[in-house]
């Protein structure tokens, strides 16, 4: 972000922190139709806030959006630590401001079990790109759960693109939490690989390899050129074992050099035929329709949750019941049972 829009954002940001008033959802909503950056990350802030009023008024602001977005081509981008995920995005981005596209930037990052920090890292990242005026990043929210952060996710999602941009990419770590999340928020899911570090070593999962479109080798330059190249050609046999995909699209395999922005306009070649593929079937709006039933039945299964969890005749049953389970008269599955009179 420019010095402007960073003291613009932040000053939003401040006001929420101290409890200043906050506007109402129709000042969010005419802000973000008019690409005010600074409102566009009050309101992910608002998304992302647990207080009650906050989620309210969110949910207002979102209601105004809908109709004003769906517009962009949602992009996944996935792979392990290390990868080159913000480098191949600073290239990406970058090339997609010079195309007229505007970028928004959002991650979903589970928190590391052992560390419980963040596995994206804290450091600033893609700092060159964070600077383009046609560009927007937003660090991943807060992890109370991955299913909550990736509701929010979906959420910032829809209001970036009623602010008007067109190309979303939603980073994740390819370690095999969070991809399906992404998966079900986006039209197309890029896997980037190393080369040579095989799949085991890389620990990408085998259903991370059936979701992708299209798998990139990255830091195909210098010395690693070669064995870039042998790994796309494997990679290209491997994907012919994975079963089709019910679209028809058969994932794409290339290579890049994110540091020398070789490879980057095949990606996006891709990615805008994949596009047309979809549209032209009128498989882009079915899939979408398919994403948000799924995100209702997310959002219902969350809603069930909190209700129960919230009911004191269910906290204290459940105390009872607890303390039932640590007396072993009972089995967990039994004691689960219980709570629901069965
Ligand atoms: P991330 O953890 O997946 O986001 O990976 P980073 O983008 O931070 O990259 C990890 C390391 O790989 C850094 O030291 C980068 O400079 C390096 N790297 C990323 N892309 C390239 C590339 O295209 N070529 C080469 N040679 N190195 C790269």
């Amino acid at each position: 972000m420019s010095n402007a829009r960073n003291k613009a954002a932040s000053k939003a940001l401040d006001r929420i922190k101290n409890k200043q008033r906050l506007h109402d959802a129709d000042f969010y909503f005419e802000g973000i139709r008019n690409g005010n950056i600074g409102l566009l990350a009050e309101a992910i802030t608002l998304v992302e806030s647990t207080r009650y009023e906050h989620r309210k008024l969110s949910e207002d602001i979102l209601q105004k959006c809908l109709p004003f977005a769906g517009n962009a081509i949602r992009l996944g981008i996935t792979g392990v630590p290390g990868v080159g995920k913000s480098t191949f995005i600073e290239s990406f981005g970058t090339f997609l401001t010079q195309k007229n596209h505007r970028v928004a930037v959002l991650a979903i990052d589970p928190s590391s079990p052992i560390t419980k920090g963040s596995i994206l890292g804290d450091k600033t990242r893609m700092e060159f790109l964070s600077q383009n005026k046609d560009a927007f990043i937003r660090p991943s929210p807060a992890a109370d759960t991955l299913g909550g952060v990736a509701r929010k996710t979906k959420e910032s999602l829809l209001l970036c693109e009623a602010a008007g941009f067109d190309f979303i990419i939603i980073e994740t770590v390819g370690v095999g939490q969070s991809e399906t999340a992404v998966h079900q928020m986006t039209d197309f899911f890029l896997l980037l690989m190393l080369a040579g570090a095989g799949d085991q070593l890389q620990g990408i999962k085998r259903g991370i390899m059936e979701m992708c479109d299209a798998l990139v080798i990255t830091k195909a330059d210098g010395e690693n050129e070669k064995k870039a190249m042998r790994a796309k050609a494997e990679y290209t046999s491997a994907l012919h074992f994975y079963p089709a995909k019910a679209s028809g699209w058969i994932p794409k395999v290339s290579s890049c050099s994110a540091l020398e922005n070789k490879g980057i306009e095949e990606v996006y070649s891709i990615i805008q035929e994949h596009h047309r593929w979809f549209k032209e079937r009128g498989l882009l709006q079915q899939l979408r329709d398919q994403q948000d039933v799924q995100w209702m039945e997310d959002n219902i299964k969350d809603l069930i949750l909190n209700k129960y969890f919230e009911n004191p005749d269910f906290q204290s049953k459940l105390r009872e019941v607890r303390q039932q389970l640590s007396e072993k008269k009972i089995t967990p599955f039994q004691a689960a049972e219980q709570m629901f009179g069965l």
